[in-house]
C-alpha cells in the first residue's frame, strides 16, 4: 500500500446517482422500511458469494457460520447491518457505491421524479443500497474484502460526494451504519425492525439477529437468549403440503424483487436421470429488464442448498428469462466452476426438463384461466415467441398456446384453430403485419380477403415477422404474407376463366411503369383491391414491407429494393386518369403512388403538391 493510496479520497457521485439520491432523500414515500430489506439482501448476496468462493478456491478458508447482525443504538441514533460475507476493497467501494452500473435506472429516476414510480421497486434497478438515504443523513460503510490485507471506510451524507479511506477493520465482511434522521426514529425500535425482517426477509438463507444497545445494558438479557429473527429455510426443499400460499408469495417477492402476487407457482421435485427440485414462478407483470439486450434469466442455481450461480444462461432458455425461481440439484459437485456449468450435461438436462414444464404450465393457464392467460400473453407472448425464431425442440409446445389476432374472429386464435376452423384450398396461413390491429384490418391489401371472408392473421409483434418466414410452415400450411408477391386466393372455378386484360388497361399500366420507374419496381393490375385505388406490395423475393420499416428504425443495413405499385383497374380514379391526354396523365399519375403511400401510413415528400393535384383533378 503506497502512502498516496492510503489517503482519504473524496469523490463526486456519478450524475445519475446524485439525481437518484436527491429523489430518495426528499421522498415522502411511506414504504421507507424497504431499506432494511435492501441492505439485508446485499448482505445475503455477499455471504453467498463468499461461500461460493470458499468452495472453489482452496486458499480461502471455509466457514459455515455466515450471519447478518443488525444492531440498534437508540442513544446514538444509529442502526448497523453487519455481515461476514465477501467484503469490499477500495476499488469495489468506488465502483459499487458511487456509480450505477445497470441501465433502466434513468427511467426509474424519471418515474420517481414524476411521482409515478414505486420506491418498492428500487432493488430491481440495482440501486437498493441508496435507499438507506431515505432514513439517514449519513451512511458509513466499513469493510474488508476476503482477499485484501486492509479494511476500508466509505462515508457519505448523500449530498454530492463520498469519501474512501483505509481503516482499521479486521473482520472479513461489511458493516453499514446509518445515522437515522430525526423524523425516522421508529427504525430504532427492535420490535419494528424485527417486524420488517419477518415481512420481507424471512427466507434469506442466513440467520439474521437483531440486538440493541439497551439489551447490552440489560443484565437479564445476554447473548445466549439471542433469537434468530428469520426462518432462513430453503422453502423449495420443504414438503409442498407444509408450505402456505403466503410463504410461496414471500419467497417469490424475495427471489424476484417483485412485490405483487405471482401468477403461477410451479414447485416440483424430479427424480431419475437427474435429481433436482425446482421452485419457479410465472409473474403477473413485466420485469423492467425484459427487453434488456443481455437477456439475463432470473433463476438461481443451488447445489444442496448452497447457492452456486444466478448467472447461468444454460439453465433456462433466454425466451423464458422472465421466470424467477430456484433450481437445486444434488447431481453437481459444489466446486464446479461457472465456465464448466455453461456446458454441462446435468444442467442441459435440467434446462430441457424445466422448459417443458414451464411450457406445460402456460398451456394449463390458457385452458383453465383464459382471462389470466390473456394478460400473461400480452406481457410475455412476444418473448416466448423468440423461442420460435431459434432452433430447438420446443416449437410444437409453444404453438399449443400461442395465440394471434385475426380478421375473421374477435378472439385470438391458435394456429391449430386457423388450419381447422379456417382451412383453405391453397393451404396457406395468410398474415399481414404492422403497428396495430385496427390499421391492419383496414389496409387496402385486406380488401379481397375481407370480401371472401378468408381469415388473415393480424401480426403486431415484430418477433412474428422474423420467425414466420423462417419457419415456412405450420402442419402443411405455408405462412404467406399478403403484402408480398402475387395474391393467389381464387378458387379453381374462378381461375379457369382467367380473362385477358384489355389493351387500354395494359397500355395504361405500361405508361405508369415508365412514368413512376424512379419510385417503384413495377406496376401491376391488382387482384387484391376492391375499394381502394392503389396499394404497395413487396416483390415475392424481397423483404416484407413492415419488416423493412422495423429494420430501418433499428438502423439495420437493409437493401433498398423498390416496391410494386398495384392499381385497381376498375376504380373511378383510375378510370379518370386513363381518360386524360398524355400531358395530363404525366402530371396526375403520381397521385396513385402517393395515395398508396398514404395507405401505408407513410408521409409524402410533398403533401401540398399531392392535395393540389387531387383538387385539380376533381375539377377537370
Ligand atoms: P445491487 O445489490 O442490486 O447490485 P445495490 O445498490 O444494492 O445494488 O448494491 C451495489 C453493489 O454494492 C452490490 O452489487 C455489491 O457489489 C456491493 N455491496 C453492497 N452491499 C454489500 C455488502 N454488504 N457486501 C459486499 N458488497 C456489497
Amino acid at each position: 500500500m503506497t502512502k498516496q493510496q492510503a489517503e482519504k479520497k473524496t469523490v463526486k457521485f456519478e450524475t445519475e446517482v446524485s439525481k437518484l439520491l436527491d429523489i430518495v432523500a426528499n421522498s415522502l414515500y411511506t414504504e421507507k422500511e424497504i431499506f432494511v430489506r435492501e441492505l439485508i439482501s446485499n448482505s445475503s448476496d455477499a455471504c453467498e458469494k463468499l461461500r461460493y468462493v470458499s468452495q472453489t478456491d482452496s486458499k480461502v478458508t471455509k466457514t459455515n457460520k455466515f450471519q447478518i447482525r443488525i444492531h440498534l443504538n437508540e442513544k446514538n441514533k444509529t442502526i448497523s447491518i453487519k455481515d461476514n460475507g465477501i467484503g469490499m476493497d477500495d476499488k469495489d467501494m468506488q465502483s459499487n457505491l458511487g456509480t450505477i452500473a445497470k441501465s433502466g435506472t434513468e427511467e426509474f429516476i424519471k418515474k420517481m421524479g414524476d411521482k409515478k414510480g414505486d420506491i418498492n421497486q428500487i432493488g430491481k434497478f440495482g440501486v437498493g443500497f441508496y435507499s438507506s438515504f431515505m432514513v439517514s443523513d449519513q451512511v458509513v460503510v466499513r469493510s474488508k474484502k476476503y482477499d485484501s490485507s486492509s479494511g476500508y471506510l466509505w462515508t457519505s451524507d448523500g449530498k454530492g460526494t463520498f469519501s474512501i479511506e483505509e481503516t482499521e477493520y479486521n473482520e472479513i465482511g461489511t458493516e453499514i451504519t446509518l445515522s437515522i434522521k430525526k423524523d425516522e426514529k421508529e427504525f430504532l425500535s427492535k420490535y419494528k425492525i424485527e417486524e420488517i425482517i419477518k415481512k420481507y426477509s424471512d427466507f434469506v438463507p442466513f440467520p439474521i439477529f437483531v440486538t440493541s444497545e439497551e439489551d447490552k445494558n440489560d443484565k437479564k438479557k445476554d447473548d445466549k437468549t439471542e433469537e434468530q429473527v428469520n426462518s432462513a429455510e430453503a422453502i423449495w426443499l420443504k414438503d409442498k403440503s407444509k408450505i402456505k400460499k403466503n410463504d410461496y408469495k414471500s419467497f417469490y417477492n424475495q427471489v424476484s424483487n417483485y412485490y405483487d402476487e405471482p401468477l403461477t407457482t410451479i414447485h416440483f421435485k424430479a427424480e431419475g436421470v437427474v435429481n433436482y427440485t425446482a421452485l419457479l414462478y410465472l409473474p403477473k407483470s413485466q420485469p423492467q429488464d425484459l427487453y434488456h439486450p443481455d437477456r439475463k434469466n432470473k433463476l438461481k442455481l443451488y447445489v444442496n442448498k448452497v447457492f452456486i450461480s444466478d448467472k447461468l444462461d444454460a439453465l433456462i432458455p433466454a425466451w423464458l428469462r422472465f421466470v424467477p425461481g430456484v433450481v437445486d440439484t444434488e447431481d453437481l459437485s459444489l466446486n464446479i466452476s461457472r465456465e464448466i456449468l455453461q456446458n454441462n450435461a446435468v444442467i442441459n438436462k435440467i434446462s430441457t426438463a424445466i422448459t417443458k414444464r414451464v411450457l406445460k404450465e402456460i398451456l394449463e393457464l390458457k385452458k383453465k384461466k383464459p382471462d389470466e392467460f390473456k394478460d400473461f400473453w400480452k406481457n410475455f407472448g412476444p418473448v416466448v415467441k423468440e423461442g420460435l425464431y431459434e432452433f430447438n425442440d420446443f416449437h410444437d409446445q409453444i404453438f399449443e398456446f400461442s395465440t394471434f389476432n385475426c380478421s375473421e374472429k374477435e378472439e385470438m386464435i391458435t394456429l391449430d384453430q386457423y388450419v381447422t376452423d379456417f382451412s383453405n384450398e391453397k393451404k396457406k396461413i395468410y398474415y399481414i403485419s404492422g403497428e396495430n390491429k385496427e390499421n391492419l384490418i383496414n389496409s387496402p391489401q385486406m380488401e379481397l380477403f375481407k370480401n371472401k371472408k378468408i381469415n388473415v392473421l393480424l401480426i403486431t409483434d415484430p418477433v412474428d415477422e422474423f420467425w414466420m418466414p423462417m419457419k415456412m410452415k405450420f402442419k402443411d400450411y405455408e405462412f404467406t404474407s399478403i403484402t408480398k408477391g402475387e395474391v393467389d386466393i381464387e378458387d379453381k372455378k374462378e381461375s379457369k376463366k382467367d380473362k385477358q386484360e384489355p389493351k387500354e388497361d395494359k397500355d395504361f399500366v405500361g405508361f405508369l411503369k415508365d412514368n413512376l420507374k424512379d419510385k417503384v419496381k413495377d406496376v401491376k393490375i391488382s387482384k387484391r383491391l376492391t375499394t381502394s385505388a392503389s396499394c404497395l406490395v413487396a416483390d415475392e423475393n424481397d423483404m416484407d414491407m413492415h419488416l423493412k420499416k422495423l429494420m430501418a428504425a433499428n438502423n439495420q443495413n437493409i437493401s433498398d429494393e423498390k416496391r410494386i405499385l398495384e392499381i385497381n383497374i376498375n376504380h373511378e380514379l383510375v378510370n379518370k386518369l386513363k381518360s386524360l391526354d398524355k400531358n395530363q396523365k404525366d402530371k396526375f399519375c403520381e397521385i396513385l403512388y402517393d395515395h398508396a403511400k398514404l395507405m401505408e401510413g407513410e408521409s409524402l415528400d410533398d403533401p401540398k403538391k399531392y392535395t393540389n393535384l387531387v383538387s385539380e383533378l376533381v375539377s377537370l
